[in-house]
């Protein structure tokens, strides 16, 4: 028995041999748990970033290994990954809103305002652009409201599109 070589990042040991250690420094679990250990120093966000701005790289997609590692100038990040660490982002963001929920973020009401000050200010031209702008709007509405009987008829979510307010009315 000779000597074991211990990997830090894999939190594993192996046989200490030149075919052991290429091989497990070369596979895609010891590369991964690498750049794992290295991301935890850096946001979500920003590892989003740096991975949606490169290609994917095809032969690391394809055969699971590519010879420039995490140093790759290609993505190594799947869709399916990505998807995930978008994921992350997003609930990132919400925990650091300081809701306490991360599953169910709280609208906030004074961004929904400036928002939507931002847009009234902006767009002069009314009707269907001000409809196609709702639209793009995430609903703050929870799903759940639907299935409520017999609302108050201040708590009936707007109709998609908004309610029909007069250009001039003024609140009292
Ligand atoms: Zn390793
Ligand atoms: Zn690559």
């Amino acid at each position: 028995m000779g000597k074991r070589y211990y990997c830090d990042y894999c939190e594993r040991s192996f046989q200490d041999n030149m075919h052991n250690r290429k091989k497990h420094l070369f596979g895609v679990q010891h590369q991964r748990a690498k750049k794992a250990w290295f991301d935890h120093f850096r946001g979500y966000a920003d590892i989003l970033k740096d991975e949606q701005a490169k290609k994917p790289c095809r032969k690391f997609l394809q055969r699971g290994i590519c010879d420039f590692g995490p140093s790759c100038r290609f993505s190594h990040m799947s869709e399916a990954e990505l998807f995930h660490l978008q994921r992350r982002v997003q609930d990132e963001r919400h925990r650091s809103d300081g809701s306490e929920d991360p599953g169910r973020p709280e609208p906030n009401v004074d961004v929904w305002l400036a928002v939507r000050e931002k847009r009234r200010s902006g767009g002069a031209g009314k009707g269907a652009a001000d409809a196609r702008e709702e639209e793009r709007m995430p609903s703050d509405v929870p799903p759940q409201i639907f299935s409520i009987p017999d609302l108050p008829p201040s708590l009936v979510p707007p109709p998609p599109g908004g309610w029909k307010v007069n250009g001039d009315a003024e609140w009292g």
